[in-house]
């Protein structure tokens, strides 16, 4: 039997990363989450979530799944809405990629925009979505839920029981090491308790971008963020539910600088062309094998597709403005006016 679109969700492949494990004598490995469906890690919070909700009984066919996101785990919802009959309504903050966008109106979502606001705005996209369930869940026929992606632990739970097993088989036994960043915490805390589970003394990091506040509260206590990061999906404020009772070995900032020679080196010499959460990771990967040594196996997440940030991050124009390098090759290759 051939699998179902659903289960083609996770079991993704370990790669190994060359120049990263070359430059730090230790076997650096990705997880290859850009291969899902949906084309991100969000795919599995998607399932994750609709499995649960409807084991709790909270989803009837041809109900709704309401969801604030930066983008892909509108993706990853809707992908996996779509295969069991229901409907997803995805509010976005306006100042998320063009092509996210675009992938959520033509996987059939229903997107609405919104001002980026900060959390403790009511405004903010997670608050209007909450809001949004509640009057749905009044309102449609076959009712609709809230997926509530940061505060709903199925997300942690899921990667507990499958993308940490699958690293832990894929290494057999071997990996010493597991860092990433943040977004809702669903992948760092939910791995980082499958791998503690079985191995104590495994080392598990965080990779914080600027203007994210974990880094701070980690180190020091307190939530406090500075400075700001073009990468997406990932810079939390605040202890999320999915982050309870989670504290990593290590805590690294990483600012933009360090990542994207890591993401533009990854296209040139490894033919593998990721977002920019995936340079954040791979850099606290190197940092963390130098904190621990050679010698050692070390796991991130390879966590979306490049082509999903064309008009930002490999866009000379964008990148200029903002005051970062653009390298020769994307000069000659890209051109896309803004
Ligand atoms: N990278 C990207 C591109 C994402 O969209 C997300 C999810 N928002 C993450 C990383 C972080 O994953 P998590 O929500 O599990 O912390």
């Amino acid at each position: 039997m051939q699998p179902s679109v659903i289960e083609t969700i996770g079991n993704t492949p370990l790669i190994r990363l060359r120049r990263a494990s070359e430059e730090t004598g230790c076997e650096i490995y990705g997880k290859a989450e850009f291969m899902n469906p949906g084309q991100s890690v969000k795919d599995r919070a998607g399932l994750f979530i609709i499995r649960d909700a409807e084991r709790r009984g909270l989803l009837s066919p041809g109900g709704v799944i309401v969801e604030g996101t930066a983008g892909n785990t509108g993706i990853g919802l809707t992908v996996v809405a779509k295969a069991l009959g229901y409907r997803t309504v995805i509010v976005i903050p306006e100042t998320q990629s063009q092509e996210k966008k675009d992938a959520l109106r033509v996987l059939g979502a229903e997107l609405i925009e919104v001002p980026a606001v900060p959390y403790r705005n009511p405004n903010n996209y997670v608050k209007v979505s909450g809001r949004l369930a509640e009057a749905l869940a009044r309102s449609e026929p076959n009712g609709a839920i809230w997926a509530n992606q940061f505060d709903n632990v199925a997300n942690r739970n899921g990667h507990r029981e499958t993308t940490a097993q699958e690293i832990w088989r894929q290494t057999e036994g071997r990996v010493d090491g597991f860092v990433c960043a943040v977004g809702t915490g669903g992948t760092l805390a939910g791995v980082a308790e499958g791998l503690r589970a079985r191995k104590p003394d495994i080392k598990i990091a965080l990779a914080d971008p600027m203007g994210a506040a974990l880094y701070s509260y980690y180190t020091s206590g307190e939530l406090k963020a500075e400075g700001s990061s073009i990468t997406e999906g990932i810079g939390q404020g605040r202890v999320t539910a999915n982050l309870e009772g989670f504290r990593p070995d290590f805590s690294y900032q990483i600012p933009d600088s360090e990542a994207l020679p890591i993401i533009f080196s990854l296209v040139q010499e490894e033919g593998l062309c990721l977002g920019g959460s995936t340079g954040i990771n791979i850099a606290g990967a190197i940092r963390l094998a130098r904190e621990m040594g050679p010698g050692h196996t070390i796991v991130t997440v390879l966590c979306d597709y490049g082509t999903r940030y064309q008009s930002k991050l490999f866009n000379p124009a964008f990148l200029r403005e903002k005051g970062l390098p653009v390298p020769d090759w994307m000069e000659k290759a890209v051109t896309i006016p803004v």
